[in-house]
């Protein structure tokens, strides 16, 4: 089975896990690998897998953390980073090590790998702050390329790997710039209920407290996290909405708003329910989740439902975050 943090019964033509860079380089090589139909897949965190994949999965479960350089007059440390290390792991092994820049970024399930293909991001930090550079092999060449930090294209959930590079290359370590001097990002609202003075410590042990208050644990409960993106309108369309629902959930976005896709789900009554073994998360309506033995076509049926109840309420179209298999 491919790991899917769903807990879909996820499988494919062909699954070759990815030991070490040698490994990949050595699967790359034929070309093979370009020709078929192929997906890389870390942690199957953010993925939602329909049907059996009818193609070849590369699984990264390459390991290894190595210090490249350090500048102790600029405060500044290299660190790469293998792509199938755990991203939270890495976190904790940071603030342990006095590399500091991650701890926002703690408790985010899923891989190295797939932080700069993501641009991961939460509390206020996101991965484009502290990659540095992204190695990467070319699929169809087996050619090895670095990508700097401006090369990725990073925006909101969003890379070059997302577009002009999809499925093109895999990520095979990731190369992190992080300071010798904790200074700690506190700018999200939510993080002003943390006890003052926060260390190192306290902020991860903080975030993770506050994350896991509202989102369910892998574990436990199986979900893709947030399952739509919040969605963008017009002013003028926010306006007509504000008037309606004065308490809409919405921030200011270029000429435009963001509304809180979790609270546009919400408000069409779908919080705490279920479409067959599928959900919508109860303390989070941003999130569906397995209910018990629940199948890609469970939640796309789910979504379609949710979208189409969004749509004929508020007018707006909701994106899906999550990636269909
Ligand atoms: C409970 C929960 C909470 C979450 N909270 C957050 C959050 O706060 N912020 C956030 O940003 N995300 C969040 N997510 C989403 C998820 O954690 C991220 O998208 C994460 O980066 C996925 O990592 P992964 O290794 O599981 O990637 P996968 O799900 O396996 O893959 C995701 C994408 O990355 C590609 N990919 C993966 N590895 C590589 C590689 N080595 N090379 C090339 N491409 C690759 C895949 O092909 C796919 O397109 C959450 C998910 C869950 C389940």
């Amino acid at each position: 089975m491919i790991p899917n943090t769903f807990g879909i019964n996820a499988t494919a033509d062909q699954v070759v896990a990815i030991q070490n860079e040698s490994h990949l380089q050595e699967v790359l090589a034929s070309g093979t690998i370009g020709r078929l139909p192929h997906l890389v897949v870390g942690g199957g965190s953010n993925l939602v897998f329909t049907r059996p994949f009818p193609g070849v999965v590369l699984l990264m479960q390459n390991k290894g953390v190595a210090v490249l350089a350090e500048d102790p007059l600029e405060r500044k440390v290299s660190v790469k980073v293998s792509a199938g290390e755990i991203l939270d792991d890495f976190v904790h092994l940071a603030v342990a090590r006095g590399w500091h820049g991650m701890e926002n970024l703690v408790a985010i399930p899923g891989t190295v790998g797939a932080a700069p293909v993501q641009n991961v991001g939460a509390y206020g930090v996101e991965a484009k702050d502290v990659v540095q550079e992204v190695n990467a092999y070319e699929i169809a060449t087996g050619k090895k390329r670095i990508f700097s930090n401006a090369d990725c294209r990073f925006g909101y959930r969003d890379s070059v790997f997302k577009h002009e590079f999809k499925d093109l290359y895999v990520v095979e370590s990731v190369v992190f710039s992080l300071s010798l001097d904790f200074d700690p990002n506190l700018n999200y609202a939510a993080l002003a209920s943390l006890e003052k003075p926060v260390t190192p410590e306290s902020l991860v042990e903080g975030i993770a407290n506050l994350r896991w208050s509202k989102l369910p644990r892998p574990e436990e409960i199986g979900s893709a996290g947030s399952f739509f993106k919040n969605p963008i309108v017009t002013a003028s369309h926010f306006e007509k909405l504000k008037s309606e629902y004065p308490d809409i959930v919405a921030y200011p976005a270029g000429d435009g708003f963001k509304l809180a896709a979790g609270w546009l789900i919400e408000h069409s009554g779908w919080k705490g329910k279920n479409l067959g073994k599928c959900g919508v998360y109860e303390k989070q309506a941003l999130v569906l989740v397995n209910r018990g033995g629940c199948t890609g076509e469970d939640v796309l049926r789910l979504a379609s439902a949710v979208e189409a109840d969004v749509q004929a309420k508020f007018g707006v179209l909701l994106e899906k975050e999550a990636i269909i298999v």
